[in-house]
């Protein structure tokens, strides 16, 4: 599970992130935020009302988040053919035939 990053040097510990979470997964510890991975749903909306922009969602970690939920196999979504370029090796490299005909 994966959350937004903190950074804890702007955070001024308003709360406002807190207050907006509609997942309850920010907490003011002391002055500073931390998160529940767990919870969040990466929503984002920790990082929008931020006034100190201390919160960052990773888009890659929401696309990583909607791929496990929507489809569960490829989730890397690179699965492609494996060993598929260069087998035939006929007309797709012209340069090389050429220099296998010298
Ligand atoms: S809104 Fe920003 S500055 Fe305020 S507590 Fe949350 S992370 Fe810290
Ligand atoms: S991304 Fe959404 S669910 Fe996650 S901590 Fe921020 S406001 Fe809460």
């Amino acid at each position: 599970m994966e959350g937004p990053a903190i950074n804890i040097a702007w955070c001024k510990g308003c709360g406002i992130c807190v207050a907006f979470c509609p997942r309850k997964a920010l907490h003011l510890v002391g002055e500073k935020c931390t998160v529940d991975p767990v919870r969040c749903v990466l929503c984002g909306l920790c990082e929008l009302y931020c006034p100190d922009l201390a919160i960052t969602v990773d888009p890659e970690a929401v696309k990583r988040r909607t791929s496990e939920k929507s489809g569960k196999s490829g989730s890397s979504g690179t699965a492609a053919p494996p060993g598929r370029p260069g087998k035939s090796g006929k007309a797709d490299h012209p340069g090389k035939e050429t220099r296998h005909g010298l």
